[in-house]
């Protein structure tokens, strides 16, 4: 039986007061739940602040990158030490956002989540596709060269640490989410590419997220799926009420 986890991505959003003020509202209601894994992605900004209100807590922390190198001259990198100085047990990698503003390639992801993985970070590893892709039947394609690219070199042990975030591209910030049976089948094609590259029990103990527009009023029937273990949660996440209730919805 896999344990539920929803995250929340809070992206380029709240200052360090916003930050505070949102996760002290999280705690209230969270702060002893535990049918569901909870992890909270402030900026960076915003993390050890935030780690300070959680610390005695169910509610895990996140970064929503890091970088593949230890230290040196990369300006505007962070590295994964200074992230788990603030507190950070997850990183989210390959985030569709990262992939189409900023560059990120599969190779970079592959490094970022083996550094991750060497840290002692849960890499949080988004794939999916695009619309156009979508339209054009090559969702399945594109999630295949996403997986090969990203797990590169990893062996049965890093799979079973990593978690896997499928998010169609099209779905995220849009208020589109992926139909409950859209999302299945690629969830499903994911823990078979899994199963056919590693083995049937790590494939078994995989969670696969699902992330585009999920809201309190969808995570149900998403839930009902039987590869989808949980979300990602971008736009909700940003609001105590609707996180909470996602978290709520999302074990019953
Ligand atoms: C995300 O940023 O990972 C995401 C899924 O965003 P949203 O929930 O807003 O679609």
């Amino acid at each position: 039986m896999r344990k539920p986890l929803i995250a929340g991505n809070w992206k380029m959003h709240k200052t360090i007061n916003e930050a505070v003020e949102l996760v002290s509202a999280l705690k209230r209601e969270l702060f002893d739940f535990n049918q569901a894994d909870i992890v909270v992605c402030p900026p960076f900004t915003a993390l050890d602040n935030v780690h300070e209100i959680i610390m005695d807590t169910n509610i895990k922390l996140g970064a929503q990158n890091l970088f593949y190198q230890k230290q040196g001259a990369f300006t505007g990198e962070v590295s994964p030490a200074m992230i788990k100085d603030c507190g950070c047990e997850y990183a989210i990698i390959g985030h569709s956002e990262r992939r189409k503003y900023f560059g990120e390639t599969d190779t970079m992801v592959n490094k970022r989540i083996q550094v991750a993985l060497e840290e002692g970070f849960t890499p949080i590893f988004c794939v999916g596709e695009t619309l156009e892709e979508r339209e054009n039947n090559k969702t399945i394609e594109v999630i295949d060269i996403q997986l090969k690219g990203g797990l590169e070199n990893m062996k049965e042990e890093d799979i079973l640490k990593i978690v896997i975030a499928y998010e169609p591209v099209w779905a995220i910030g849009t208020g589109k989410t992926a139909t409950p049976r859209q999302a299945e089948e690629v969830h499903m094609f994911i823990r078979k590419w899994i199963e056919e590259h590693y083995s049937s029990s790590c494939a078994s103990m995989l969670r696969i997220l699902y992330g585009g527009s999920v809201k309190a009023e969808n995570i149900k029937d998403l839930m009902k799926q039987e590869n989808i273990d949980g979300a990602l949660v971008g736009g909700a996440s940003l609001n105590a009420d609707a996180f909470v209730s996602i978290v709520k919805n999302s074990s019953n």
